[in-house]
């Protein structure tokens, strides 16, 4: 376990005195609302405020979520076009409280929207989708929309209003997100375009941060379904960063505000997602916006979505976002940040990417090819793509086979032990569970794939009876 880290405040990254002067306006503006609130005298030290509850449990939010989310059940289908439309209807439906203006055009002249809302002192920017293939925070930013307009009137959300301004860009990068890629139109990857300032799409993130000069920003993405927390076979479901400036890692106000921000949405998901919150592994990227926005003064948390272990996993994933940015948004708006705890951010598992999202152990693998079977462990990864289809677009997921041996080290999302049954490509698509088959000679099935690393996850689980063999599960994707 890492023990605290003494801070070392440097010169770069917000002045000491940036977060002190935050949080005396966030206490102010707290204090404006029905209820006065304690001052905050000093981020974290032992003669701050009285413990302030947050305005929502995890729980509460996540209720509020199931009954009411209005964002699209598969992110990975919205397109530039759905967000545009919605952006406009969520302005047009409250125009007294949310405001929209195009801040720039992608590379193909698609608009780049932000829509703001609040009168607070403290600005918070939050963008998502800045590579195309990473939407699941877009689709929660519509949630959070909806859940401050349908409360606009109840305290916590007027203490919000009056605390914060808070501006959305939801789909930073629409030209991906339309090929659902993680690159721009240019081939470019716009995170790491922050000091060439080559793709327009980052040229405009730029100046919107240099035009508002916001306190904190929440970089919204996803990361790859291998990632696990720590090493475990929990998924890294949510991973969180306080974004460095420089290589050593200097610590200064900003990275202490985006530290307490990320422990307390560690400890409002955490119930929801028992071990599945962990910490992204926090070297220095000199080329990465959250890296230079957090040095040009507007501090950065990165919140990666991963994967979750369920045929669906989209409602799970945005569910714990909209939770994460009410959480964060509320605790800035009270001041209740001020008194987190950071080394509930520091002790998160590190991310860790060695873990197959299907692991099938002690097979007795038959591989198809002619070559006499053997025992391995078989190591499936899964990706998710967009496949056009008749009448429009759908995800599909693809799995195909990442390693095959002894894999007795390694993790699996999900895990099968076929100890005493053979695994074989699936050499008929009809095959079900129950069946009483006989190995077929595969020469003969020429569109089986072996099971070999790099070959689709079409596989059969058979067990051995009699002569026969009786299916004991389909693997296709
Ligand atoms: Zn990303």
């Amino acid at each position: 376990m890492n023990g605290p880290r003494t801070p070392r405040y440097g010169s770069r990254g917000g002045s000491a005195g940036a977060l002190t002067a935050i949080l005396a306006a966030i206490a102010l503006a707290a204090g404006c609302g029905a209820t006065a609130r304690p001052a905050v005298t000093h981020p974290g030290g032992r003669a701050a405020a009285a413990a302030i509850p947050p305005s929502w449990s995890p729980q509460q939010l996540a209720d509020a979520w199931d009954r009411e989310r209005v964002s699209w059940p598969a992110p990975a289908l919205v397109r530039h076009a759905d967000v545009e439309s919605r952006l406009r209807d969520v302005q047009a439906q409250s125009p007294d409280l949310f405001r929209l203006e195009e801040f720039g055009r992608s590379v193909e002249g698609r608009p780049l929207y932000r829509l703001w809302f609040g009168r607070g002192p403290l600005h918070v920017l939050l963008w998502s989708q800045m590579h195309g293939d990473e939407p699941t925070a877009t689709a929660a930013l519509f949630d959070v929309f909806d859940h401050v307009r349908r409360r606009r009137a109840d305290p916590a959300v007027v203490r919000m209003l009056d605390a914060l301004t808070i501006h959305a860009v939801p789909m930073l990068n629409p030209d991906g997100a339309e090929r659902f890629q993680r690159r721009n139109a240019q081939g470019l990857d716009i995170n790491r375009d922050a000091l060439r300032l080559q793709t327009p799409e980052g040229r405009a993130l730029k100046a919107l941060r240099d035009r508002l000069q916001p306190a904190i920003g929440f970089n919204l993405h996803n990361q790859g379904w291998r990632t696990s927390a720590g090493k475990t076979a929990q998924p890294a479901s949510i991973s969180l960063l306080s974004v460095a400036f420089d290589e050593p890692g200097t610590m200064s106000p900003g990275r202490v505000l985006t530290k307490k921000t990320a422990a307390l949405i560690r400890d409002a998901l955490e119930p929801l997602a028992p071990r599945r919150i962990a910490r992204y592994g926090d070297e220095f990227e000199a080329r990465a916006f959250g890296d230079n926005l957090t040095k040009w003064g507007t501090s950065v948390l990165l919140i990666e979505t991963g994967p979750w272990p369920a045929a669906d996993p989209d409602p799970h994933l945005v569910r714990l976002n909209f939770v994460a940015l009410m959480t964060a948004l509320d605790a800035l708006a009270t001041g209740r940040v001020a008194r987190a705890d950071e080394r509930r951010y520091d002790s998160l598992p590190v991310n860790d990417t060695a873990l197959f999202y299907l692991l099938i152990r002690n097979a007795t693998v038959v591989p198809g090819t002619g070559v006499a079977p053997f025992i391995a462990d078989i190591g499936i990864v899964a990706a998710r793509g967009i496949r056009e289809a008749d009448g429009g677009r759908e995800v599909r997921l693809a799995a195909r086979i990442e390693d095959l041996g002894d894999l007795s080290t390694m993790k699996g999302m999900t895990e099968v032990d076929a100890a005493g049954l053979v695994v074989a490509p699936l050499w008929d698509p009809a095959l079900k569970e129950g069946d009483a088959v006989a190995l077929p000679d595969f020469s003969a099935h020429r569109a089986a794939r072996a099971v070999a690393p790099g070959a689709p996850a079409d596989l059969v689980i058979l067990r051995p009876e009699a002569g026969r063999h009786r299916v004991v599960r389909v693997i296709t994707h």
